[in-house]
């Protein structure tokens, strides 16, 4: 077996989000190798590592979640002071993408201790590739809250972000979330990843407005789902018919320079190509 590359400090581990065999050599040599294993759920960890050949040979698996952090986080500072190898795994994906680490790592950072990583899946980034949407920028925004109200806020927070938007969402949730998501971001392109690298696995391409009614006429799918919508439609840019109207109207109550700063800032253009044409328009 090759030689151990674990360091000691806390390494955060991406696990299959579905399909066993996506975990990485090196995951799995960290797993091997781990003086402790922390996990979302140890029971998720023990299949895992069962499945892939790797033993506990009597080392701690030490429960670490959102509602145990407080008491689990002492013991494993413990073991990371004491310059042993941590390994954290949450249930399915990368730690810290809605899901627990984030407290941990942070902890470790404070006290100098070394924080490594081991790259894997992660359903918002499959999504993404799948989606064939834009992206060059995306801004991934977890969940959205369940009730109505909140999540229509936190839509409207999100709409004007020129970028692709990846969100999670149960699918109990999806037609009324989709419905919103219509509602705020209008008919833009989007897709709905389903239980990806798993049996089932498909993702749906359409404007909002068709998957929201499909949704809705077919109710909640089975399976874990992520949106990826893409970003607003570019505005065009004025036209010169747009740039002459705009000043001709501004030049009806204002010096040329006034008019032209006007007009430059509310369609977004140059200031002194607009000054030029609103010289050109007075001299007509
Ligand atoms: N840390 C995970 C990651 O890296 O993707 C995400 C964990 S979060 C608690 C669980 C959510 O991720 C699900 O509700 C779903 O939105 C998304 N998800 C996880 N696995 C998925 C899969 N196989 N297919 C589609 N969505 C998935």
């Amino acid at each position: 077996m090759a030689k151990s590359q674990l360091r000691p400090g806390l390494t955060l581990i991406a696990t299959p989000i579905g399909n066993a065999g996506d975990i990485t050599l090196r995951a799995l040599d960290a797993l091997r190798d781990a003086d402790a294993i922390a996990a979302e759920d140890t029971r998720v960890a023990r299949r895992l590592m069962d499945i892939h050949g790797v033993s506990l040979r009597g080392r701690p698996l030490i429960p670490y979640h959102d509602h145990n952090a407080a008491s689990a986080m002492p013991r494993l500072m413990e073991l990371l002071r004491g310059g042993g190898r941590v390994v954290f795994l949450s249930d399915a994906g990368t730690p810290m993408v809605a899901d627990p680490g984030y407290r941990l790592a942070k902890a470790v950072l404070a006290e100098g201790i070394p924080l490594e990583a081991t790259p894997g899946p992660c359903a918002a980034i499959m999504a993404l590739t799948l989606s064939g949407l834009p992206s060059d920028r995306f801004t991934f925004a977890g969940f959205p809250p369940n009730k109505r109200e909140a999540r229509r806020t936190f839509l409207r927070e999100l709409a004007p972000l020129p970028t692709t938007l990846i969100l999670y969402e149960s699918p109990k949730r999806l037609a009324a979330s989709l419905a919103d998501m219509l509602e705020v971001f209008g008919p833009r392109d989007a897709a709905v990843a389903r239980e990806l690298t798993k049996m089932f696995e498909e993702t749906r391409r359409g404007s909002l407005d068709s998957l929201a009614a499909m949704y809705a006429e077919e109710g909640a799918p089975k399976g874990e789902v992520v949106v990826v919508i893409g970003p607003p439609a570019a505005a065009e840019p004025a036209g010169e018919a747009d740039i002459d109207a705009a000043l001709r109207e501004a030049l009806e109550t204002m010096t040329t320079k006034d008019a032209a700063k006007k007009v430059a800032t509310a369609l977004n253009l140059p200031r002194k190509q607009v000054y030029d044409r609103a010289l050109a328009l007075k001299n007509d």
